[in-house]
């Protein structure tokens, strides 16, 4: 069965899409946790970054570029702003389809909430 994110890449679940290629698709989280947090994921299903293969290096260096001209579009890259991806339990991952968060429009404050 399809994961969420996967039915969005499809098409099959709406979703707020600002970018999506060949081999990825970026949208807007349900849940943000910044003024802009836009989710960037691979198109074809890697559930986590240990399931990375070394041939999707390039796929994964697309996913940053893709991410730093969304922060560019959405006029947050002067300020800076933060790339994340979470892995597996420890990393609280919610949903296993491999994606990167960036967060900015604010200050994001520490990198770990104790
Ligand atoms: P993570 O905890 O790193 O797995 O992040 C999962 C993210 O996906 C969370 O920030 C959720 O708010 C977000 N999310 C879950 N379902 C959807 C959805 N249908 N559309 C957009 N974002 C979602």
């Amino acid at each position: 069965m399809a994961n969420i994110f996967e039915k969005i890449v499809n098409g099959e679940l709406d979703a707020d899409i600002v970018f999506q290629d060949d081999r990825v698709t970026a949208f807007r989280d349900i849940a943000p946790k910044a003024r802009v947090h836009v989710l960037i994921v691979p198109n074809q299903v890697i559930e986590t970054v240990d399931d990375i293969a070394d041939e999707d290096e390039a796929l994964i260096g697309h996913m940053v570029l893709v991410a730093r001209d969304i922060a560019r579009q959405e006029g947050i890259a002067e300020d800076g702003y933060r790339l994340m991806i979470n892995c597996r339990e420890h990393g609280g991952q919610e949903v296993y389809h491999l994606h990167l968060h960036l967060m900015g429009g604010q200050h994001m404050g520490p990198m770990v909430c104790r």
